[in-house]
């Protein structure tokens, strides 16, 4: 008997990407992957990405390479070289193995003043050096409180995405992330997660077409867990998850993964 292909399993994949933060040494890295590379070989309905803190990018490559995983960083600089010290540029990062990376991720947009046109040039910088922006996207309590998470989502996603062909695009990931549900143990509802995501996809879709939103990849992030994931992943528009805590224990990051497989046809 066939079963009907959910529409993200048709158009788009499904992604769950660790984010690491400022967390884990090298050596806990390589450790990660060996355990995670067994359950990577058997999980063919996901794409899974691991964004470590730029220091473990060598071994984390190192260790993944052969497998499913793919290696992200948590940010990039906008420039691709100059005086900014401290600061890793995106031709960096791929000539280091790195296929994906972060940016305007809630915590930089929160500690570190990135706006809107300073994430869309850092979009840009990923996107020419071959990188796979995952831009990360989001309400405050306040704006969500005041009733404008829907605008402000929009008005993120369509700055950050300025002057991205719709042929760039198809590499490009957005991660919905509600700032109040990121470390903080409070989850969006799938309803909620859901709704945004559609947002976005609407937003998209004015720019690029139908065609060009519905192959794009969002992501749903905050506090996602073992026990929540499976509901949140079952939304039509939630196309995988972007996880922080969770990410950092194979435990839970390879059941995030299971449950990322019941979006796959059963045969
Ligand atoms: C994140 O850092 O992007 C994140 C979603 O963190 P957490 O899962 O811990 O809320």
């Amino acid at each position: 008997m066939s079963v009907a292909m959910p529409m993200n399993a048709k158009y788009r994949k499904t992604i769950i990407a660790g984010n690491w933060k400022m967390n884990l040494s090298p050596r806990d890295a390589r450790e990660f992957i060996r355990e995670l590379k067994p359950l990577a070989v058997q999980a063919k309905w996901c794409d899974i990405v691991l964004c470590v803190p730029y220091l473990q990018i060598p071994e984390a490559v190192r260790t993944a390479r052969g497998s499913r995983i793919a290696i992200g960083a948590q940010n990039c600089h906008q420039e691709t070289a100059g005086a900014y010290t401290g600061e890793i540029s995106a031709p960096m990062l791929v000539e280091a193995g790195v296929k994906y990376v972060i940016v305007g991720h809630s915590e930089r947009r929160r500690d570190f003043g990135e706006t809107d046109s300073l994430v869309n040039r850092k979009v840009l910088s990923a996107l020419k050096a071959g990188l796979r922006p995952i831009v990360c996207v989001g309400e405050t309590l306040e704006m969500r409180d005041n009733d404008i998470t829907l605008d402000v989502v929009r008005m993120q996603v369509k700055t950050a995405l300025r002057g991205v062909t719709r042929e760039e695009l198809r590499r490009g990931t957005i991660a919905y992330e509600p700032g109040w549900a990121i470390g903080t143990g409070y989850t969006a509802t799938a309803k909620q997660a859901n709704e945004v995501s559609a947002v976005i996809r609407a937003a998209l879709r004015t720019v690029y077409g139908a065609q060009g939103a519905r192959g794009v990849s969002i992501l749903y992030g905050g506090s996602m867990n073992t026990g929540n994931a499976r509901d949140l992943l079952a939304q039509p528009d939630v196309d995988g998850g972007l996880i922080g805590g969770a990410s950092m224990r194979t435990e839970s990051f390879g059941k995030i993964i299971e449950a990322a497989n019941q979006n796959v046809p059963q045969k």
